[in-house]
């Protein structure tokens, strides 16, 4: 195969103890599943169930990355949360099989221009610009999932600064990880490379240039990102 110009680059992340990468395909994010974000965002998760957006595979930043402050906002807002990693595709994926489908685990931070979400909703627009910006997408190092691997609890944290900001514990997701992924499988084929951002905790907030983010899952690699002042 020959192209009118070099393609861009395979975005890709980290593997832990591994020298090869983990090339991303697509990159998923679930909305409003924990309650106490739901409830924080003004929405009442009794009544909503979590849904589904996406990002551009190329808002992937790396691990301890210094990222310039977006444009056309100024209500940059974190929310830390389980990335979970595809490593086998498939559609219609049961419950009780979607595990096997999952190469490993890591911290990622669903950056969002709250402003453009804000008037995205109000206005019934896409969130394309609010969620599906240029290094919208910061993520750790994958875990890779060996046979027994299952994140159903752990603290799931962000501190800006030093300053806790984000506390939560995987136990309260609405939708599991395994519902995620048979969930996601019925609207999309899920293919290797895929990423799941699971949602957030509550204690979203805003951030300004110079701050010093920090985030993790218990046993996960801890993300570190930077807002260049
Ligand atoms: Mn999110």
């Amino acid at each position: 195969m020959s192209y009118v110009f070099p393609p861009a680059e395979l975005p890709c992340v980290e593997v832990q103890g591994r020298k090869e990468r983990f090339p991303v395909h697509r990159i998923y994010c679930v909305g409003r599943n924990y309650a106490a974000h739901a409830r924080e965002m003004g929405n009442n998760p009794e009544r909503e169930p979590p849904f589904f957006f996406g990002k551009p595979a190329d808002a992937i930043v790396p691990n301890h990355a210094t990222i310039p402050y977006p444009t056309q906002t100024a209500n940059l807002h974190h929310e830390i949360e389980l990335v979970v990693a595809i490593g086998k595709g498939g559609s219609n994926i049961p419950v009780a099989q979607a595990l096997e489908h999952v190469f490993g685990y890591a911290v990622g931070n669903d950056l969002t221009r709250r402003d453009l979400q804000s008037q995205a909703k109000d206005l019934g627009r896409p969130w394309d610009t609010a969620k599906g910006f240029d290094r919208a997408a910061p993520i750790g190092a994958i875990l890779p999932a060996t046979a027994g691997t299952r994140l159903e609890r752990g603290r799931i944290w962000l501190k800006v600064n030093g300053e806790l900001r984000q506390q939560g514990d995987l136990a309260d997701l609405i939708w599991s990880i395994p519902e995620i992924i048979a969930e996601l499988s019925t609207l999309f084929e899920l293919a290797p490379g895929d990423l799941i951002y699971t949602g957030t905790p509550a204690g979203v907030g805003p951030l300004k240039p110079g701050d010093r983010i920090e985030g993790g899952v218990d046993g996960l690699e801890t993300l570190i990102t930077v807002i260049a002042s």
